[in-house]
């Protein structure tokens, strides 16, 4: 997609810190990372995010997420990874090509994920929201 700069980069148009590249995803280094090694895992073809991403390609990213956190672990000795995907502006997407953030975890990091405090429902309200998301299924 024209002006979309991760098809950009993915094209070679503009210069990134390659991990990863197969006939669907892409991978390349964060270039403002939260933690050494902060990779961001996408599909070669333009989606906006999870919402527009066909099946397939959502499986493909997984798989070199996967292979991508495994090598991660292995050769800069993370002790964990956080996997995290922003899909629309309310949740902090900025780019707007889909992509999954891969987060090496080091102790003494300054990683900062909040989630922030947790609701407390009732087992009806619990009932009620489970019963209404399993109808849209
Ligand atoms: P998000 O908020 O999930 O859309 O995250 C977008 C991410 O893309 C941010 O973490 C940015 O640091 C990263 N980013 C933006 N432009 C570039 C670029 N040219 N090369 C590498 N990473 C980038
Ligand atoms: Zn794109």
């Amino acid at each position: 997609m024209e002006n979309c700069i991760f098809c950009k980069i993915i094209k070679k148009e503009i210069a990134s810190n390659v991990v990863y590249e197969d006939a669907h995803t892409f991978a390349f280094l964060d270039n403002n990372p939260m933690s050494k090694g902060h990779t961001l895992v996408m599909p070669k073809k333009h989606f906006t995010n999870i919402f527009d991403m066909p099946e397939q390609e959502a499986c493909a990213v997984m798989a070199s997420i996967k292979q991508i956190s495994i090598a991660l672990k292995k050769s800069l000795h993370a002790e964990g990874i956080n996997i995290l995907q922003n899909n629309e502006k309310i949740a902090g997407q900025l780019v707007m090509h889909s992509h999954t953030h891969v987060i090496p975890r080091y102790q003494g990091d300054t990683v900062q994920i909040d989630h922030g405090p947790r609701m407390k429902l009732s087992s009806e309200d619990m009932n009620h929201i489970a019963s209404t998301v399993k109808k849209a299924l």
